[in-house]
């Protein structure tokens, strides 16, 4: 992880990297990430000069939304990919946002980002499990959308029309990662 913040890539995005199960990792960064990417090869590269892949299954989660790439926030990313019971610890190389942060609670996800700093506000974001979005091109301050997210994740129900988030049509897609492998 650290490695992985101290590389030119992860400057603007923001790179997650979770403990799947016991001992297994799950990566990932906003957007999604697929093999191609250069800055997924960097890490593959690293991982094998580590040998952090023998005697544990490496995988990649994908986006979860079509609501544009900036919705798909890298630790929601993997919260829908593999759901939140099965993470033991998520890390990202940016603080959480907001909205990442009360979701990462809510589910009671082992968050390695945990504590008073909060990223900045985030033009869109998606929720991994329920028909909700937030973001600063909807109505209501950062607060007034934490708080809605927080009576949602309190009830468990999206309300019909709510107060400051958007209502999504379709669900989150689950399940959208795959293992790498390493020759
Ligand atoms: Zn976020």
């Amino acid at each position: 992880m650290t490695w992985i913040a101290d590389q030119p890539f992860s400057k603007n995005s923001n790179f997650t990297v979770a403990v799947y199960g016991a001992n297994d990792l799950i990566i990932t960064k906003v957007g999604g990430i697929t093999d191609k990417a250069d800055a997924a090869q960097q890490i593959f590269a690293e991982i094998k000069s580590q040998s952090m892949h023998t005697g544990r299954r490496i995988f990649l989660a994908q986006s979860f939304t079509t609501d544009g790439s900036v919705s798909n926030h890298a630790e929601m990313c993997i919260l829908a990919a593999v759901g939140a019971e099965n993470i033991t610890y998520i890390r990202c190389t940016a603080p959480n946002c907001k909205f990442c942060k009360e979701t990462l609670q809510a589910y009671k996800v082992n968050n390695g980002n945990a504590g008073p700093l909060d990223g900045k506000s985030q033009v869109g974001w998606r929720h991994p499990f329920l028909r909700i979005s937030f973001g600063t091109q909807l109505p209501g301050t950062p607060d007034q959308q934490l708080d809605e997210l927080k009576e949602i994740h309190r009830t468990g129900e999206v309300p019909a029309r709510p107060a400051y988030g958007q209502r999504s049509s379709g669900d989150p897609a689950s399940g959208n990662f795959f293992e790498v492998t390493f020759d």
